[in-house]
């Protein structure tokens, strides 16, 4: 496994597997890897073909105030991880290298873009945009991987994928908890013990919402309701939003009569927490909430 710096070297790293016919595939990272993260390097390894995986923190993406400077960088013990995994390429670039000194073009990801997430962090999904673009117009992969995890992202991506003709294959990959439902983040790292449990109360309101449509409810508001009923039992988290939407444009719903998605997140102490659930409205398909 070879870790490279540079923009220039990476592509003719890359350029020399095509000529040999291999298909590439991209897990783009910002590192502190987790088991969450393996499994779409796993994902990545199983479609065959040359796997890159890139490690960027990438600071456009984050808001003033927001915790650019404190997120956790571990980059040894990430290169450890990968080292075990099949990935050739591990990417690392510099935020100079990545931007240079005189960036200005970004791209503007849409009306998607502007709610849930992007409504709590403005701009957030601009610097997003942006760096998947880069980063694919880099590596220039056949597939590249993103998980559930971030829904909001991942929809947004495959929105970018096809108004913008980048021709890659984008393959979401389940969400990996920890076994008390926690999804598992980077961020999770800067929970104390009580936080983590207050933490829980995002699965706990989806897996709730989910357990109410396997009863039968297909109403939204009171999905939602079930939801909030949950989050307000947990009086230290401070919950941005709670609702069940269109799986696909992430759209308010008011029936769960096509596939729907709740989507969830909160602030518990400083640290902001996201976490989303499928729900299907056909009965045998919720009957496995997947908490
Ligand atoms: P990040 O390093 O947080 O930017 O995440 C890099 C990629 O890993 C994104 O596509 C995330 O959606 C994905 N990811 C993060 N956490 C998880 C998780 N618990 N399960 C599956 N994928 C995840």
């Amino acid at each position: 496994m070879l870790r490279i710096d540079s923009k220039d070297e990476v592509r003719s790293a890359i350029a020399e597997a095509r000529r040999q016919g291999r298909a590439v595939a991209l897990v783009p990272t910002m590192g502190a890897l987790h088991e969450g993260h393996l499994s779409l390097v796993e994902a990545a390894c199983a479609r065959g073909g040359l796997v890159v995986v890139s490690i960027f923190v990438n600071p456009t993406q984050f808001l003033p105030g927001e915790d650019f400077e404190k997120y956790p960088r571990r980059i040894e013990t990430d290169l450890e991880l990968l080292g075990a995994s099949g990935v050739e390429f591990v990417f690392t670039p510099s935020a100079e290298e990545m931007y240079g000194a005189d960036a200005q073009v970004t791209v503007s990801p849409g009306p998607l873009a502007q709610r849930w997430e992007g409504a709590m962090r403005p701009g957030h999904f601009d610097g997003v945009a942006t760096v998947v673009t880069k980063l694919l117009c880099i590596v220039r992969p056949d597939f590249a991987f993103f998980g559930e995890k971030d829904y909001q992202q991942l929809q947004i991506v495959r929105h970018m994928n096809r108004d913008l003709d980048l021709g890659v294959e984008v393959v979401g990959c389940p969400t990996v908890r920890d076994a008390d439902g926690l999804a598992l983040s980077s961020r999770n790292a800067y929970l104390s013990a009580e936080e983590r449990q207050t933490a829980l109360a995002l699965p706990h309101a989806l897996e709730a919402a989910a357990l109410a449509l396997v009863g039968g409810e297909r109403d939204v508001h009171a999905l939602e309701a079930v939801m909030l009923a949950v989050a307000l039992g947990h009086p230290d988290l401070v919950l941005d939003y709670a609702a069940v939407v269109d799986a696909a444009t992430l759209e308010p719903l008011s029936q769960v009569d096509r596939p729907a998605r709740a989507i969830i997140a909160g602030r518990v102490g400083a640290t902001h927490l996201i976490d989303n659930l499928a729900l299907d409205p056909r009965a045998e398909a919720a009957k496995e909430p997947g908490l």
